[in-house]
């Protein structure tokens, strides 16, 4: 069958384009590769997406998406898509399952991913003390010590989330002034399980099966500290919160992104390509918030239908 809109991500951008394209009548079919729900299922405490109350998490918000997209007739699949081919007027994408699907219309919601830090040993480390997600590992981490990486909003919150599990939490950033909203990291600094180290970046990640030690280097000194896991403990958690790179390979030379790999749209979340769209925060944007990325997937559904309506009928 030839579907009406394929969103590519169920997220909160792709969930939301989902629940307004088959609202509209559209046959419409969302494909997720893994988990319904992309980065705030990692988010246990969801505090400024409007009307909703205290205390929602993540999965909470995304499972009542869910439902309500389902509910509006949306149809929502597992599958990765690993080619695609845009340039016709019926998108074809090609699945890891081995099936193809076909549309008149495609939404990008994609998403992005966890950055890494790039030292030695975090990729041999990562699941054995090295995480990217507090909500998902905090819990291995239960009295231990724990180092949150970066100084954006996410470590901070994030860090302050982890102090529900470890006995200290030390954020680490590579400057001496944090990137986080002023009235986060004033919580932060008000919480007495949080410490800082400034100016300090991580240059190695050791240990033996399970992370052991952590090398700092001073940017400003460029002096070289090694801590070691407490002797009772044995290890400690690192969790690394530096930001995002946006899921965008499978559409590299294929439409237009920005030096960043983020898909460049207009304000109707039109890409260059006719009929293909892009939502949330796969999108280069300001503000990549829940709330921002809804508004996107629902401006993008609505205009997939009427160039659907122009092209096609
Ligand atoms: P971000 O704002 O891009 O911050 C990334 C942080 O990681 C920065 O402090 C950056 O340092 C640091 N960093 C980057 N690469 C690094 C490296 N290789 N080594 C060490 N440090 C590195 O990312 P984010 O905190 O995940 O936030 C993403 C977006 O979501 C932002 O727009 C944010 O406002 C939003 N957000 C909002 C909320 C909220 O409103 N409650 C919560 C979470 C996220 P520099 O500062 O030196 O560049």
């Amino acid at each position: 069958m030839i579907y009406d809109l394929i969103i590519i991500g169920a997220g909160p951008a792709g969930l939301t384009a989902g629940l307004y394209g088959a609202r509209a009548r559209m046959s419409t079919l969302i494909l997720e590769k893994s988990k319904n729900g992309g980065q705030i299922v990692t988010t246990d405490e969801v505090a400024n997406y409007p009307g909703v109350p205290d205390g929602s998490t993540g999965p909470s918000i995304i499972a009542r998406m869910v439902e309500q997209c389902k509910e509006f007739g949306a149809e929502i699949k597992k599958d990765g898509i690993i080619d695609i081919d845009l340039e016709g007027d019926i998108k074809v994408l090609k699945a890891e399952s081995g099936e193809t699907y076909e549309a008149k219309s495609i939404i990008i919601a994609t998403g992005a991913s966890p950055r890494k830090i790039g030292c030695p040993g975090e990729a041999e480390f990562s699941g054995k003390g090295v995480s990217y997600c507090a909500t998902c590992d905090g819990d291995f981490f239960t009295d231990l010590e724990i180092f949150a990486i970066g100084g954006g909003d996410t470590a901070l919150e994030e860090a302050m989330f982890l102090t529900k599990f470890g006995r200290k939490v030390t954020v680490v950033h590579r400057r001496d002034e944090f990137r986080a909203a002023k009235s986060i990291v004033e919580k932060a600094e008000a919480n007495p399980k949080i410490e800082f180290l400034m100016d300090s970046v991580v240059e190695e990640i050791k240990g033996d099966g399970i992370v052991e030690a952590i090398v700092f280097k001073n940017k400003v000194t460029g002096e070289l500290t090694e801590v070691k896991a407490d002797e009772e403990d044995g290890t400690f958690g690192i969790f690394v919160f530096v930001g995002y790179i946006p899921q965008t390979e499978l559409f590299k030379g294929k439409i237009k992104l920005d030096d960043s790999g983020y898909v460049l749209t207009d304000d109707l979340m039109k890409t260059n390509i006719e009929g293909v769209f892009a939502a949330g925060d796969v999108r280069f944007k300001s503000l990549r918030q829940v709330v921002t990325a809804t508004a996107d997937g629902a401006i993008a559904a609505v205009q997939a239908e009427k160039y659907i309506e122009e092209k096609f009928e």
